[in-house]
């Protein structure tokens, strides 16, 4: 059987191990720029917050509330606790997300699931779900809906079917909008729906990773729990800019802070790339995404920048369109002890740049480029995101 331990509202949790008198109190906790509500608490919740609501929605539905900005340099702290018990707990873990793993549950009792449950809120302080199901899919599902602080289990094939029966099937993860779109053309919009469809059409429909699902609904296990991290096939580094902008120097500044962050996760992964891809979201424009090919695989600075910027023009003309969010990706990954050299290779800054920030702190050293973004140097809310967070599986 297979565990799944989820946190209940974790950012919120965790804001609570820390500052106790939170407890009870409706928490909401804002995104790095601190516009959006990024987690609630369930008294936030109550209130009509969702996440995503911006912060000038949030307070006039909850002015008694309390905003924090997110550290995922706490939450870091208090997921590899979670992330240790439950290993002492099963010999196969998968550290699947910043707040949830997978395990392999030998014992698989109500009694035990209980037991790890509170061992983790009295070493952690974070109250958690579990569920535990033949398979990753079902256990996930069965973790969330009992929510908050249950623990559920999927024993037979009674428990499966009351589980699935009605459910919506945007509720299994890895069924997107897109997705639910395609089955919903064809009358499937529950759980119990898809497990009952016939698995030729679903493999037609949603490829082999729809078919892995309808295996997982209906009890058998396909998707393994994953002790080590899959090998990246894509590494990015990137997201929202904050307030859209047009400023082609802040546009710019974001590029190279992204690819000085993409060049630390090479680093981290040992790991070059052979093609750079920048993709821009806009506010008021369809989304570009274009793709470079680089001379020789390539993991340093001066060469990723120089790809970059030489898309950058070619994806938006300012001052056309607001750009709202930016990813920097390394495609057709390879093992540096592996890659393809150049002959025009260069002595390379990074090493130096590397030296310094291991002493002084991350970005101590940056590219002058960066310059225009000193309000986002300045706030250590920037300093560390979720993605810099090594070992999930997730992405
Ligand atoms: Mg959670």
């Amino acid at each position: 059987m297979i565990g799944h331990v989820d946190a209940d509202c974790f950012y919120v949790s965790a804001e609570r191990v820390r500052f106790p008198h939170l407890r009870g109190m409706p928490v909401g906790v804002l995104g790095n720029h601190g516009a959006c509500i990024i987690a609630k608490s369930y008294e936030m919740k109550a209130a009509g917050v969702k996440t995503g609501t911006p912060i000038w929605e949030a307070v006039p539905l909850c002015p008694q509330g309390v905003y924090l900005k997110r550290d995922f340099t706490w939450y870091e702290v208090l997921s590899r606790k979670m992330l240790a018990i439950v290993q002492a707990a099963s010999p196969r873990v998968e550290f699947y997300s910043i707040d949830e793993q997978f395990y392999l549950a030998r014992d698989w009792t109500l009694d035990t699931a209980r037991r790890l449950q509170s061992e983790i809120l009295q070493r952690v302080g974070v109250p958690v779900s579990i569920g535990i199901a033949p398979t990753k899919t079902l256990a996930k599902l069965i973790s969330d809906t009992s929510k908050p602080f249950g623990c559920g289990i999927v024993l037979d094939q009674h428990d499966r079917q009351e589980l699935l029966a009605g459910r919506p099937i945007t509720d299994v993860s890895g069924i997107a909008k897109r997705n639910a779109a395609r089955l919903a053309e064809h009358g499937i919009t529950t759980c119990d729906q898809f497990a009952a469809a016939d698995r030729a059409f679903i493999r037609w429909l949603l490829t082999k990773t729809g078919e892995d699902l309808w295996w997982e609904l209906n009890g058998i296990s396909v998707l393994p729990i994953q002790m080590k991290r899959p090998e990246h096939k894509f590494i990015s580094r990137g997201g929202s800019i904050g307030a859209a902008s047009r400023d082609p120097a802040r546009v710019r500044a974001f590029v190279v802070r992204n690819i000085e962050r993409l060049v630390e996760a090479l680093t981290h992964y040992k790991v070059c790339c052979d093609h750079l891809i920048l993709s821009l979201l806009f506010t008021d424009a369809p989304e570009r995404t274009l793709r470079s090919s680089l001379l020789g695989s390539q993991g340093d600075f001066d060469a990723l920048l120089e790809a970059a910027l030489h898309l950058l023009p070619l994806a938006w003309q300012p001052p056309t369109a607001f750009v709202h969010y930016m990813h920097v990706i390394a495609a057709n990954l390879r093992p540096v002890a592996r890659r393809q050299r150049s002959l025009f290779e260069q002595p390379k800054l990074e090493d130096i740049k590397h030296a310094v920030n291991s002493e002084m702190g991350r970005f101590a050293l940056r590219s002058g480029a960066t310059m225009p973004l000193v309000d986002v140097y300045g706030d250590a809310a920037n300093a560390y995101d979720i993605c810099d967070i090594y070992g999930k599986s997730c992405f």
